[in-house]
């Protein structure tokens, strides 16, 4: 973390920039900061404008144009926080932003109005206040810890949440949000991993978007996670044009990380928040491209395509359709090869 590269003008020393792309760096940062591990850098193909890696965290003037549907808060977090730094929307479920910092602040970010930000980072007190929110909505049965980045703390106050929260009784389990597996893997090791697994079940969602990052450090911090910690790992990707819009780069993707011991959870439709709309898929494609995936590709590696409804609505699966037709005898299916099949009721 201290060797991280936190001046867009210093890429130049690393991967090849353009004078065009170097000349609004300045206004770039006003929107969004920049951060970048030595580790997930050396992952960029150093000559190559196009590289999946570098899109996802190289500036880019595309970032300056905002659409008109574009929001600050697309998801309306912050609409929905009874405390400072917990959002409750859905009715079993709390998600608690720990930290605002991360190893790598990523383009397309959801929360890039506040991720980087010093000011939005949680003080005791606002801990205290989300853990007493927690301790009286005994309807709460899932809290997913997120940030920015949790891990982004120390393992010692990390560990002290996990244990807080442990001891909330109406507590059913406990999920962490990260994407340290995939641009600071070193973070995850084994001491770390060993202290998890006092707290079985945990949950940890991370977020690998291009099987180029599923690199042997990748690997070996998921080991650690499922063999030390005994930790259950999904990953969620976010459909990204140029990244991994291709049935070929998401079927690798997937197996790639089924191969680590991942389990692909969700494909999202890309938030629609400030400067990200030349990352956007369209969901016809999106759904096109489950279509090619399901059926074709092992059932394990295959993720739910959802979007989260711009405005608070939450996540919704978005459709592939194998139900063609439905009459008070039958229903017709539609196989993956586009075969149809009569089942009677
Ligand atoms: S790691 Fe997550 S929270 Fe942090 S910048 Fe990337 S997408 Fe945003």
């Amino acid at each position: 973390m201290q060797n991280r590269l936190t001046d867009p003008f210093e890429l130049k020393k690393y991967i090849s920039i353009s004078e065009s792309e170097e000349k609004d760096f300045d206004r770039l940062e006003k929107f969004f900061s920049f951060g970048v591990t030595p580790y997930y850098l050396s992952l960029i193909e150093k000559e190559n404008p196009n590289c999946p890696i570098r899109l996802q965290v190289v500036p880019r003037n595309d970032e300056l144009q905002h659409a008109e549907y574009e929001k600050l808060d697309p998801l309306a977090e912050d609409e929905n926080m009874p405390v400072k730094g917990l959002t409750h929307r859905y009715p079993d479920r709390a998600l608690w932003y720990l930290s605002h910092h991360c190893a790598v602040f990523c383009r397309f970010c959801t929360r890039k109005r506040k991720v980087g930000s010093s000011f939005e980072t949680p003080i005791s007190e606002d801990r205290e206040n989300a853990l007493s929110y927690l301790r009286s909505h005994s309807e709460i049965k899932e809290v997913i810890l997120s940030g920015g980045d949790p891990l982004s703390l120390s393992d010692d106050r990390l560990i002290e949440i996990i244990r807080s929260l442990k001891n909330i009784s109406h507590i059913n389990h406990i999920r962490i949000h990260t994407r340290y597996p995939v641009t600071l893997p070193f973070r995850i090791t084994k001491e770390f991993s060993e202290k998890l697994k006092e707290f079985f079940p945990i949950f940890l969602v991370t977020h690998f978007n291009h099987s180029r990052e599923c690199t042997d450090d990748a690997k070996k911090a998921i080991e650690n996670l499922v063999k030390h910690g005994g930790v259950i790992v999904l990953n969620q990707s976010v459909l990204l044009k140029g990244i991994n819009d291709s049935i070929d780069e998401l079927a690798k993707l997937n197996y790639s990380l089924v191969n680590m011991g991942v389990k692909p959870y969700y494909l999202h439709q890309c938030d629609e928040v400030f400067g990200s709309k030349h990352f956007k898929v369209s969901i016809e494609k999106g759904i096109e491209l489950m279509k090619q995936l399901r059926g074709f590709h092992s059932g394990i590696t295959i993720p739910n395509y959802v979007i989260d409804l711009t405005g608070g609505g939450g996540k919704i699966p978005l459709p592939t359709d194998y139900l063609k037709k439905t009459d008070t005898l039958s229903y017709e299916f539609e196989n993956f090869k586009g075969k149809k099949f009569n089942i009677l009721k």
